[in-house]
C-alpha cells in the first residue's frame, strides 16, 4: 500500500514533465512551442517522417504537426507524410490543438543592412508566408528544412543572407532582427495537431482523412460543411484527398457508405469524455506497482450482449437484491427489460449482516436468474461469496460481482479472475481507492481484463444514509484507470427516496453505469427492501437517463414516457427562442445582418440529421421555429 502510494506521488510530480513531445523542426522552431504548450519535454525531428516514426515505435510519447496556417492554409509539408503513415495503417488520435501565434521576423547576421539582403532562407510553409513582403523587397527565397534551421545556417555562414524565423530562433543563433513581421498578413497563426497512438490515448478532436477516386463523389462533401477541409494534391488513383477537421461522427458516417469515398477517421471525442478525464496517456501505468488496472490504454469496453459499458457506452443494470422465486425474477426481469435495463441483477448467495438473515437460495436460483434473463434478453450479474462457489455461478452466469464485503478476500479475487467472465468489482465500504484498484489488479493479474468497478458508498459517520457514495472518489479513479466504473446508489442510500438523486448525481458526474435494485413487493422483499425501488420508479429513472423503453412497458407508463419528453421539448423550444434572442441583440449591436440565409441552411441541415429518416418532420420544425424567432424579434423592434 505504501509503496503504491509513493509510486502515484512520483507520478504525480513526474506529471507534465515526463510526457516527450516530439516537433519537426530545431529547437525555436514553432513546433517547439506547440509542442511545449502542455508541459512536457519537447524533442526536434529534422523531418516529420522521422517524427510520425518516431511516434510509432514508441520514442516520443505525442507529436505535434502544423496543419493550418492563417496566411497559406494546408500545411502540405506536414499533411502528406501524416496521410501517407495513416493510410498505411498507422492508428492514431488527435487529443488536441494549438494554435500558436506566428510572428515572422527578417533575421540575419548583426551588421548586416537590410538593403544588402538578397536571400532568405526558411521552410518552404514560412517562406509562402511572406511571398509578396520578399518579393517587395526584392529578396529570392531559399529553401530549406525548418525556420529555425533556418537561422542556425544563416548564423555559421559568411553571408548577407537573412531567415525567415520566430524572434525566439533568431535570438538563439545570435541573428539580428530587420524586420518584424514580413508575413503577408498582418495576424498570421499556425494551428497544430497533438497525435497520439490510438491505443494509448482516446480521441479529443474530430480529425479524418478522406480520399476519393471519383469526382463525382464530391457532391456529396457537402455534408462536411462547418469542418475544416484541408486539401492535398489529387494523385491519378485519388484526385480528391484532404484532411478533414472538426466534423462531427454523424456527418462523417454519412460519407461511409457513399462509393469511393474512404474515410480514415482519426477518431471522435466520445460524448461524455468532456466530463471525465481519462488516465493521462503513456507508457508507464499510473501506479506503477497497478500496471493492468492503471495502464495508460484506451479506455476498456465491458461487452456482453447488449450490455455495453465503458469508453462512451453507458448502461444500467437493474434487478432485484435477492433472486427469491422463479416468478419473482421473471417478473422483475421483465420490468427493469422494458424501461431499457441491459442486464439483471440478483443475488443467489447473499452476503448478510446477520447469521439468521435470508442467505439466498444458492444455485438453484441461479437457475432461475438465468432463465429470467434469457426470457428477456438481459445477460445476468451475480455474487460470489466463496471459491467453491465461482465454478458453478461462472458456468451459468454472464458477469461474476465481488461485494463490498469480499473486495480484499484476494484468493476470491484471483479465483474469479480465472472463470472466464467478467467481473463486477464493488469497491470496500471501508476501502480507499487505491485499494479498489489493488483488488482489480488481482483479478486482472490472475487473467480476466474486463473488470467493472462500482462504488456503492463507503462508511462515514453518517447515519441518515446506509452509506456515502463517494462520487469524489468515483472521479479521483477516473484519471487512475483504463476500466468502466458504474455506482450503485441502491446499497449506498439504503433508502428508496434517495436512489433516483443519487442515481443522477452520479450519471452527471460521467459514470458509466448504474446498477440498481428494483423489487415489484418491497415490503415483502427477503432483503434489501427499503431500498429497492419499485418498477414505476425506476421507469422514471431510466426516462431521466434517456435510457429506451419497448412495447413491453404497460401503456400508461409508455404515456408518462413520452409527457415528460414532451415537457423537455417545450423547454428546450422555450430556451432556444430565449438563445436566439440574444443572438438577434448581438448581431445588432455589431451592425451584422439579423437574418442569415447561410445560417438558416445550417440550422436545417442540422435538424435533418438529428431526424434521419425524417426530412419533411425536420424541415417543418426549422420553419416554425425559426418563424417563432422571427416573430419574436419584430415584436422586440415595435
Ligand atoms: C449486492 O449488490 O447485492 C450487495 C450485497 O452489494 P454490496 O456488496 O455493495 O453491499
Ligand atoms: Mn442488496
Amino acid at each position: 500500500m505504501l509503496r503504491e502510494i509513493t509510486d502515484r506521488e512520483a507520478a504525480a510530480k513526474a506529471k507534465d514533465v515526463d510526457l516527450k513531445v516530439g516537433y519537426q523542426g530545431e529547437p525555436g522552431a514553432y513546433g517547439e512551442v506547440a509542442a511545449a504548450a502542455h508541459g512536457g519535454v519537447p524533442r526536434g525531428f529534422a523531418s516529420f517522417e522521422k517524427l510520425l516514426e518516431a511516434l510509432r515505435d514508441g520514442d516520443v510519447d505525442e507529436a505535434v504537426l502544423p496543419m493550418e496556417n492563417a496566411v497559406v492554409g494546408a500545411i502540405t509539408e506536414a499533411l502528406e507524410p501524416f496521410a501517407t503513415f495513416v493510410t498505411e495503417g498507422m492508428e492514431l488520435v488527435a487529443v488536441d490543438i494549438t494554435s500558436v501565434p506566428v510572428r515572422l521576423s527578417l533575421a540575419a547576421r548583426p551588421g548586416t543592412p537590410l538593403a544588402a539582403v538578397k536571400r532568405a532562407w526558411s521552410h518552404p510553409a514560412a517562406l509562402r508566408q511572406c511571398t509578396h513582403r520578399l518579393a517587395q523587397m526584392g529578396i529570392e527565397r531559399v529553401v530549406c528544412y525548418d525556420t529555425a534551421g533556418a537561422a542556425q545556417i544563416v548564423a555559421h555562414e559568411a553571408s548577407t543572407d537573412a531567415a525567415v524565423c520566430s524572434r525566439r530562433a533568431a535570438e538563439r543563433y545570435g541573428l539580428a532582427i530587420l524586420v518584424e513581421d514580413v508575413s503577408d498578413k498582418e495576424q498570421n497563426g499556425t494551428r497544430f495537431v497533438h497525435l497520439r497512438m490510438a491505443d494509448h490515448a482516446r480521441a479529443q478532436v474530430s480529425l479524418a482523412f478522406l480520399r476519393t477516386s471519383s469526382m463525382t463523389a464530391t457532391g456529396r462533401l457537402d455534408v462536411l460543411t462547418g469542418a475544416t477541409l484541408l486539401p492535398l494534391a489529387g494523385t491519378t488513383e485519388y484526385p480528391v484527398r484532404m484532411w478533414v477537421l472538426g466534423a462531427d461522427a454523424a456527418r462523417l458516417q454519412a460519407l461511409a457508405p457513399v462509393r469511393d469515398v474512404q474515410v480514415i477517421s482519426l477518431g471522435q471525442p466520445a460524448a461524455h469524455a468532456a466530463k471525465v478525464t481519462p488516465p493521462r496517456q503513456g507508457t508507464e501505468p499510473v501506479i506503477k506497482s497497478l500496471p493492468h488496472a492503471t495502464a495508460r490504454k484506451a479506455p476498456t469496453v465491458v461487452e456482453v450482449g447488449p450490455l455495453r459499458l465503458g469508453g462512451g457506452a453507458r448502461a444500467v443494470i437493474a434487478g432485484p437484491c435477492s433472486v427469491e422465486s422463479a416468478e419473482q425474477v421473471m417478473r422483475i426481469a421483465k420490468e427493469v427489460a422494458s424501461c431499457g435495463a441491459t442486464a439483471l441483477r440478483g443475488g443467489i448467495f447473499k452476503p448478510r449482516t446477520n447469521p439468521y438473515a435470508f442467505q439466498g437460495h444458492g444455485l438453484e436460483a441461479l437457475d432461475w436468474l438465468v432463465a429470467a434473463g434469457k426470457a428477456h434478453g438481459l445477460p445476468v450479474v451475480t455474487e460470489v461469496m466463496a471459491i467453491d462457489q465461482v465454478k458453478p455461478v461462472a458456468e451459468k452466469a454472464d458477469v461474476l460481482q465481488i461485494g463490498a464485503r469480499n473486495m480484499q478476500n484476494f484468493d476470491l479475487l484471483r479465483a474469479v479472475g480465472r472463470a472466464g467472465r467478467p467481473v463486477l468489482l464493488k469497491r470496500g465500504a471501508g476501502s480507499t481507492v487505491d485499494e479498489w484498484l489493488g483488488a482489480a489488479e488481482y483479478i486482472m493479474a490472475a487473467g480476466e481484463m474486463r473488470v467493472i468497478l462500482c462504488e456503492r458508498g463507503i462508511r462515514t459517520f453518517e447515519t441518515s444514509t446506509r452509506n456515502t457514495l463517494d462520487v469524489g472518489g468515483m472521479l479521483a479513479a477516473r484519471p487512475l484507470t483504463h476500466l468502466p466504473i458504474i455506482a450503485d446508489p441502491s446499497h449506498a442510500a439504503g433508502r428508496a427516496d434517495l436512489v433516483e438523486g443519487l442515481a443522477r448525481g452520479a450519471w452527471s458526474a460521467g459514470a458509466d453505469g448504474l446498477m440498481v435494485e428494483v423489487h415489484d413487493d418491497p415490503a415483502r422483499a427477503l432483503s434489501d427492501a427499503e431500498q429497492a425501488l419499485v418498477p414505476a420508479r425506476f421507469a422514471e429513472l431510466a426516462r431521466n437517463l434517456a435510457l429506451h423503453p419497448d412495447a413491453r412497458l404497460p401503456l400508461a407508463q409508455l404515456r408518462a414516457w413520452v409527457d415528460a419528453i414532451d415537457h423537455d421539448l417545450g423547454v428546450l423550444v422555450q430556451r432556444r427562442l430565449e438563445v436566439a434572442k440574444v443572438i438577434g441583440d448581438s448581431k445588432r449591436q455589431t451592425g451584422r445582418a439579423v437574418l442569415d440565409p447561410r445560417r438558416e441552411a445550417a440550422v436545417r441541415r442540422t435538424y435533418q440529421e438529428a431526424l434521419p429518416g425524417s426530412k419533411g418532420l425536420a424541415d417543418k420544425l426549422v420553419d416554425l421555429l425559426l418563424e417563432a424567432a422571427k416573430a419574436q424579434q419584430s415584436i422586440d423592434e415595435d
